[in-house]
């Protein structure tokens, strides 16, 4: 059977175009030392929630939406800019898979990069595929919860791990995932 390895390099069709917004709010972002935050964006419940609670936490400061399109195929953006020379990342993966994690550690240094698994804290919804099978408010409060999760992990020192997950000593000890 054809096909890609894909264990081997994917070429990436970069541009040099630009977003004119991307590049206002990446100048924007940098000028004011923003901390990038980026989600999962799979398709299912689990990339929905993750997406959602980035949306709320880029409501605090420091925080800003990332965006990861620009980041991998608009390299000279001020958005991917922006997020490769931030002080640190933070990024809600959907599930413990880490689709976007994997990704993400070989575009920026992995010491700033901190990464959330956001199943790993509300632990739901696992025979669910389309993220409509769960009633909207009910979405929005799983998001809620995973967003002050994510916030009071990163004003703690479990943010000093590269990637935090229920599953951790720490965060079960501390009695994070309810
Ligand atoms: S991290 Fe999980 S939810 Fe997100 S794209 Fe990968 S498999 Fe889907």
């Amino acid at each position: 059977m054809g096909g890609v390895d894909p264990k081997k390099t994917i070429q990436l069709n970069t541009t040099n175009a630009i977003c004119p917004i991307g590049e206002i709010t990446g100048k924007k972002n940098i000028g004011e030392s923003k901390i990038p935050v980026l989600s999962c964006e799979g398709a299912c419940i689990r990339g929905e929630i993750a997406r959602l609670a980035a949306n709320i936490i880029l409501r605090k400061e420091p925080y800003a939406r990332g965006c990861h399109g620009e980041l991998i195929t608009v390299p000279e953006s001020s958005i991917a800019t922006w997020i490769k020379t931030a002080e640190k990342v933070v990024l809600i993966d959907g599930c413990f898979l880490r689709c976007h994690g994997r990704l993400f550690e070989n575009i920026i240094d992995r010491e700033k990069l901190i990464q959330f698994d956001a199943l790993s804290h509300y632990n739901r919804y696992t025979e669910i595929f389309d993220y409509d099978d769960v009633p909207e408010v009910e979405r929005k409060e799983v998001a809620q919860s995973v967003a002050n999760w994510v916030i009071e992990s990163l004003n703690s020192n479990v943010a000093e791990h590269s990637f935090v997950s229920c599953e951790t000593k720490d965060e079960k000890s501390s009695g994070c995932c309810g």
